[in-house]
């Protein structure tokens, strides 16, 4: 079958098969949990468009691939990969630094209409942990993918393990020079309560 051995996508496509209906639609793609086959369905994503880049600042190209495996008649199970460079502002140190992002995960959809879905019927889906339930047994590939760099996003962002930060006195960058106050700040009684 055509999209097994992995197909491409771009923005434009728009790809019919007897088993198998793509549906790219602005920035999103769906593809129903029917239509995957027992094979299963790669994805080699080139669009960028799913991209939060409004939210994360990127510095390069972005490659995204997608595997969809049937997992039972209400469960896909979904393997990705998202591969591109971030640039993020240190915590600490308040300087940008870029990250080469290379990041696999795994993802078990269910099909699981009103029981495990809270209240708010509005939600597409609820994420929990790995699992996620959806409304519709309907896989949102770029939702998904968008998710991830949004869960990148939300830790903690050190330039190194080992950056100094600022001066809390006078605001020097620790990382490039010393200044004169640091002694009086680390022997002050509160200096302990001025650290992270
Ligand atoms: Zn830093
Ligand atoms: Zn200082």
């Amino acid at each position: 079958m055509l999209l097994t051995n992995g197909c491409r996508l771009t923005f434009e496509s728009r790809i019919w098969d007897d088993e198998v209906q793509l549906l790219i639609n602005g920035t999103v793609m769906k593809v129903r949990f029917g239509e995957i086959p027992a094979e299963g369905l790669r994805f080699e994503i080139k669009d960028e468009s799913w991209f939060p880049d409004h939210e994360v600042q990127r510095t390069g190209p972005v490659n995204a691939t997608a595997v969809l495996k049937r997992n039972g008649v209400d469960r896909v199970l979904l393997e990705g990969r998202i591969q591109t460079t971030i640039e993020y502002v240190c915590d600490r140190c308040l300087e940008n630094y870029t990250l080469v992002i290379d990041e696999s995960f795994t993802l078990n959809l269910e099909y699981a209409p009103g029981s495990k879905l809270e209240p708010a019927e509005h939600e597409i889906s609820v994420f929990e942990m790995d699992m996620i339930y959806l409304k519709e047994p309907v896989v949102d590939i770029y939702e998904m993918l968008s998710q991830q760099i949004f869960l990148l996003n939300s830790g903690k962002h050190l330039c190194s393990e080992s950056c100094r930060g600022l001066c809390p006195g006078c605001g020097t960058n620790l990382n490039l020079e010393t200044c004169s106050c640091k002694k009086d700040l680390t022997s002050s009684p509160f200096s302990i309560l001025k650290r992270e």
